[in-house]
């Protein structure tokens, strides 16, 4: 074997053991140390292992620890030791997954993973789906085969005649829509500020009642566990009232989708099935490695049309296992791999108790910072905690300390006007132990700004 595969692979080895000891955010040293991988380019080649130490000695002290059990900011995931591991293999395989001829492997286990998907979330099996690299591309796939077909229902052909003699379309999404939805629609030309924004209750959710009654080309964006909150909006109900008029749907469940792998949790984020189409990450709470999402979108002539790319002599023309045909884009790793290996692993019940185990070290966050006297924003009903530790300038000042100490990492946002830090518990490397520690650092540091 080369050299360098096995020293990395060392090199891997001893990081991961040692994630969970260091500090999470990187101190100044490191990342000032970082300059020395800058430079001009050299004239002449380095020897492979020298480039790989070097980006082992500078690189890894200056990662966020996110690998470890003591993150929580955004929603993000650790790599399963068995999915990085599929990746490594997947690697050195180098297939390329746009046609199947390219990778009869990587094809197939796309298509395994994905069934398997659509199973445990209990999607509609006529669904079809791709992998993408996140949620972001997932909601833009899904949104560009919404567009298709509510144009093609009043018989434009957007593919072929674009947007400015098309048909308005109205884009309906909750006051709460996450950011990257608003860029899907700005990037399909269905224009980011001709959206009509829908009031949500004090947890995050669309109000039914407040829904517009829908005629004509309309989609509507709904949402599957807010980034603040984890709550969720009334897919079914929603869907039951626009249905009728012919309106397409979508779900954004970057991470929220995944608790439907839970039997104890399916009421909570009961009639998702009724939507159109769904969008949800596998790097966020599957904790495969990044970058891993997918699209789902019941109607897959829509999407195959939304996504055609016209014949091409030396591409011969598509198959089930072309997934290509799916997908904004051509060549693709096969993030099937990382995604089969991780569900195989965990079989459904391993994958219900990654859930609830993220879930219950949220609910143990929350009763500790409330027992300790801070107020916690939300109904922590998923793996979301919103804290405030008192005015709006000394919760964001505990929150920068709290990352300078360095125990955890969390950041802030602003819930309905109150500046709050987010507990975001999204990694299977997380242990009780760990929420102990980051809450014991959590509550000094904060005493210590907050007087008594
Ligand atoms: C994370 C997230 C996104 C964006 O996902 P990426 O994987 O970063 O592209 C979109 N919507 C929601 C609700 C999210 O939590």
């Amino acid at each position: 074997m080369s050299n360098e595969l096995s020293d990395a692979a060392r090199r891997a080895q001893h990081y991961l053991e040692n994630v969970g000891k260091r500090r999470v955010a990187p101190d100044s040293i490191s990342i000032r140390a970082l300059d020395e991988l800058s430079g001009p380019l050299p004239e002449t080649g380095e020897e492979a292992e020298l480039v790989i130490a070097d980006l082992d000695r500078l690189g890894s002290p200056a990662t966020v620890a996110s690998a470890g059990g003591r993150y929580f900011g955004f929603v993000v995931g650790s790599g399963l030791p068995v999915a990085l591991a599929a990746n490594w293999l997947a690697g050195s395989w180098n297939q390329n997954v746009a046609m199947e001829v390219m990778s009869p492997v990587g094809s197939r286990l796309e298509r395994v993973a994905l069934g398997w998907i659509r199973d445990v979330l209990a999607l509609p099996s006529e669904s079809q789906g791709a992998f993408v690299t996140g949620d972001t591309l997932a909601n833009f796939t899904a949104l560009a085969a919404a567009r298709h077909e509510v144009l093609r229902k009043v018989g434009h052909d957007v593919e072929s005649q674009g947007m400015s003699r098309a048909p308005s379309v109205t884009v309906l999404v909750g006051n709460e829509v996450h950011v990257s939805v608003l860029r899907a629609i700005s990037l399909l030309g269905l224009g980011r500020d001709r959206v009509v924004r829908l009031p949500v209750d004090e947890q995050g959710r669309m109000q039914v009642d407040q829904l517009p009654s829908v005629s004509g080309p309309t989609i509507v964006c709904t949402q599957v566990g807010n980034v603040n909150t984890g709550t969720s909006d009334p897919v079914r109900e929603i869907s039951r009232r626009v249905h009728p008029s012919g309106a397409w749907v979508h779900v954004d469940g970057a991470f929220g989708l995944w608790a439907r792998v839970s039997p104890g949790r399916r009421a909570q984020i009961d009639g998702v099935e009724e939507a159109d189409s769904w969008a949800l990450d596998c790097h966020k709470w599957l904790n495969v490695p990044y970058d891993s999402g997918a699209v789902f979108v019941r109607n897959s002539d829509a999407l195959r049309a939304a996504m055609a790319a016209g014949p091409a002599a030396y591409l011969p023309s598509g198959g089930e296992g072309d997934r290509m045909e799916f997908t904004p884009e051509m060549s693709r790793r096969a993030r099937g791999v990382d995604v089969w290996a991780a569900l195989r692993y965990l079989g459904r019940s391993g994958l219900a108790d990654l859930v609830e185990r993220c879930c219950g070290h949220a609910r143990l966050f929350a009763d500790r910072l409330t027992a300790a006297g801070f107020h916690v924003l939300n109904d922590v009903e998923l793996n979301q905690v919103l804290v405030s530790f008192g005015s709006d300038a000394v919760t964001r000042a505990v929150i920068s300390a709290i990352q300078q100490e360095g125990t955890c990492w969390c950041g802030g946002t602003v819930w309905h006007g109150t500046t709050a830090m987010r507990i975001s518990v999204s990694s299977w490397a997380t242990t009780e132990t760990d929420v102990e520690r980051s809450v014991e650092a959590m509550i000094r540091v904060a005493k210590e700004l907050v007087p008594d």
